[in-house]
């Protein structure tokens, strides 16, 4: 299916991609997926002093780790370029000159160059707001824009319209805080002879307490939860239902079914409250539920930084079979899968103290080693089975055992299920940890 639709992202790169931004660019993402349209990433960069490099990049950075592709942008080029505001100095010339040549515009005593406003009602018909006229009748409430700077520079309005002309923008979906700006840029697309396109303001993101999230907020970041391990599927499903949901009360839904269901006239018109526990939440049920191969793909950049020698794929698979289950965010893989992967692994102090130098702990350990090295069968039932003979056999409780086992093949009190981990490790590194152990602490 393909259609005329065109939306776009249009971030100025100021600081870092927030979740706000975010779920802008995930909406106008959502309606060109679900009509077969266009969307296109645009780069407000014509504030010099503001913009940075690393801005930008947290930008691309953020959109690809969602999986919000833009059709046309930087990288990939297209027909209605450049894509960033600070290359397109001859476009904004031309327009400028067509607004002055037509006496919409005068210039200050500074330089700097104003707009003239029709001081008329202004309607607005908004695809979440509703129909809402704007009185700007009045100079005193509503001044005269200004649209260039006096050293040469664009101001925002100007280049924003002119850029969703010549882009041939259909729909634009952005936050409600450029509500009130909207008036003005109507009056500007009717100076310019231009239809305008759809609007659609989507409800501001607010905390639980009602104030307005700001960048200081925990979570308000994307690079956060890039850096802490959350799935991007995960957050993304999130980020769908500030401001929108399904008819029916569920939450977790596959991004293939939200494009087909996601409309703008069924965005939520009160403002959308965010939850960073639901978000945290939300994470650990993806991270459940997803294949083991995904899991794997998630977590591998998190190993590899930490410098685990995990020697192959095949290698790692198995163990991080094991830990899955129990992991909430992936910054925490290296951490709970690195004792597989080295001899060299730490002793948790405590669990040494108390467990370890419990009298006749490694004694008893010794017996479990022998009776694992003798033992034919290496699957988690045989090695409880075991076990639990041993125990039974010398009137031991099972812990006596499955205490210091567990130290001594891992170096800390908790992890995964013990048989699992000892499968996984295979005979000879669980018996060869035991004894190694046993000698370690024999004094
Ligand atoms: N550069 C503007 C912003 O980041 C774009 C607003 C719009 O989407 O029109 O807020």
């Amino acid at each position: 299916m393909s259609s005329n639709v065109r939306v776009r992202f249009a971030p100025s790169p100021t600081g870092y991609l927030h979740v706000g931004g975010a779920r802008t660019a995930l909406f106008n993402w959502l309606y060109a997926r679900h009509t077969g349209g266009s969307f296109i990433l645009r780069i407000e960069d014509t504030d010099k002093a503001r913009n940075t490099a690393e801005a930008t990049q947290a930008i691309y950075d953020g959109l690809n780790w969602l999986g919000l592709d833009w059709d046309e942008g930087p990288f990939k080029g297209g027909n209605h370029g450049p894509y960033f505001q600070s290359e397109r100095e001859d476009i904004y010339l031309r327009y400028f000159n067509r607004l002055k040549g037509a006496g919409h515009l005068y210039e200050e005593a500074n330089g700097a160059w104003r707009f003239r406003s029709q001081r008329k009602v202004v309607v607005l018909d908004d695809l979440v707001c509703g129909h809402i006229e704007f009185d700007l009748t009045n100079p005193e409430t509503h001044p005269d824009i200004t649209i260039r700077r006096p050293d040469g520079g664009w101001i925002f309005h100007f280049v924003n319209v002119v850029d969703d002309i010549e882009m041939k923008m259909t729909h634009v979906i952005r936050g409600e805080d450029h509500l009130s700006n909207t008036p003005k840029h109507l009056e500007l697309y009717a100076a310019l002879g231009a239809q305008p396109p759809r609007f659609a303001h989507i409800p501001l993101i607010l905390n639980r307490d009602g104030s307005k999230m700001s960048k200081r907020d925990q979570g308000a970041s994307i690079a956060g939860y890039i850096e802490q391990g959350y799935a991007p599927e995960a957050v993304r499903n999130y980020l769908c239902l500030l401001g929108w949901s399904p008819k029916e009360n569920r939450e977790i839904i596959p991004i293939e079914e939200i494009t087909a269901k996601f409309d703008v006239p069924h965005l939520n018109r009160k403002n959308a409250s965010f939850d960073l526990e639901k978000c945290h939440w939300m994470n650990v049920q993806y991270l459940v539920q997803m294949s083991l191969e995904r899991f794997m793909q998630l977590s591998l950049p998190f190993i590899q930084k930490a410098g685990i020698s995990y020697g192959t794929e095949d290698a790692l698979r198995p163990v991080l079979a094991i830990v899955k289950e129990k992991t909430k965010q992936l910054d925490e893989v290296p951490d709970r899968i690195g004792f597989f992967f080295t001899e060299a692994y730490s002793f948790e102090e405590e669990a040494v103290e108390k467990t370890l130098r419990a009298p006749g702990a490694l004694e008893k350990l010794l017996v479990l080693a022998g009776r694992y090295e003798a033992s034919p069968e290496w699957t988690p039932e045989a090695l409880e089975a075991t076990l639990k003979a041993t125990a039974a056999e010398q009137s031991w409780k099972n812990k006596e055992l499955i205490h210091p086992a567990r130290i001594a093949v891992s170096g800390r009190s908790v992890g995964p299920s013990l048989y699992h981990m000892m499968e996984v490790l295979g005979k000879e590194r669980t018996v060869a940890r035991m004894r190694a152990t046993a000698a370690r602490f024999a004094v």
